[in-house]
């Protein structure tokens, strides 16, 4: 069946949607990206998208061609429009169609483009067997922070795992883990503190990672955050990331060594089950 996607403005069959060959996304990777989780028909955070949403065009100097309050009766449309109970909603910006320039266009008409994704996000089957992942080089480039669609690295990455028989790739920078191809990367040691990357620009300010690390020291959880190691990530007592679209998944493998048992640990699966229970609460 043929999505509703919504492109400029209007709600098109997802045949008929379409950009400029001159866009800015397409030519320079002028573009930013959100991705929200939909439980229930609902948003999950969607708050936390539309700031971070705003973060990335400030840093970026890109206009907005919608307002936030625009932007979430646009998701619920397509929700409606789609029939999506459960998976996302992709929301994507650039600086739009131009004469090819590095330069910025002194007037530029964004373009902006959503659509939804079916996921099966409460019963992914990887949440109970956990992931493998392996390391790679970090080789992206310095402003991760942004959210932006140059996702190529990433993608290569993700690929370089396939080809080991893994699920995704840990990048690695200065000898310690930044993050995953798309997602934020997370120990717990063997004394059950929980140990991320703390914020900078080397990684993506993650909004399930926001919720997740409140929600763990609401539960008297300790948390950490600082950078680790492989080495430390292979001797910890557990793993998992963290992401919109995965929620909190274990880690079981970590270049081919088994964490603990094998088993996705005790930390990641209550963490798992607390975020989705407030997810489902608290969504719009
Ligand atoms: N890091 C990277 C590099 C990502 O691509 C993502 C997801 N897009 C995340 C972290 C997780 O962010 P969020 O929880 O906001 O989905």
């Amino acid at each position: 069946m043929s999505r509703i996607v919504y492109v400029n403005g209007a709600y098109l069959p997802e045949e008929e949607a379409k950009v400029s060959v001159f866009d800015r996304g397409f030519l320079f990777a002028d573009g930013v990206y959100e991705v929200t989780s939909v439980l229930n028909g609902k948003l999950v955070d969607f708050d936390g998208h539309a700031k971070r949403l705003e973060r990335s065009l400030t840093e970026l100097e890109m206009p907005s061609p919608v307002t936030m309050d625009e932007l979430l009766q646009i998701h619920r449309d397509l929700i409606d429009r789609n029939g999506l109970v459960e998976g996302g909603v992709y929301l994507q910006i650039t600086r739009g169609a131009a004469p090819r320039d590095f330069a910025y266009p002194a007037d530029p008409k964004p373009t902006l483009v959503l659509f939804t994704l079916e996921i099966n996000i409460s019963g992914s089957p990887k949440a109970e067997t956990g992931l493998k992942v392996v390391s790679i080089p970090d080789e992206r480039w310095g402003r991760r922070d942004i959210k932006t669609v140059q996702l190529l690295y990433p993608s290569m990455g993700k690929m370089a795992a396939k080809a080991q028989g893994a699920d995704d790739a840990w990048m690695v920078e200065d000898g310690a883990v930044t993050e995953g191809t798309s997602n934020n990367a997370y120990i717990v040691t063997k004394d059950g503190k929980i140990v991320t990357r703390q914020l900078s620009h080397a990684i993506l300010h993650g909004i399930t990672r926001a919720a997740v690390l409140r929600m763990a020291e609401e539960a008297q959880m300790i948390v950490e955050e600082r950078p680790f190691t492989i080495e430390e990530a292979q001797n910890a007592a557990e793993a998992f990331i963290t992401s919109a679209t995965t929620f909190v998944t274990p880690v079981v493998e970590i270049d081919g060594v088994t964490l603990g048992d094998g088993k996705p640990g005790r930390i990641a699966k209550r963490l798992r089950e607390i975020y989705m229970d407030e997810a489902r609460a608290k969504a719009v």
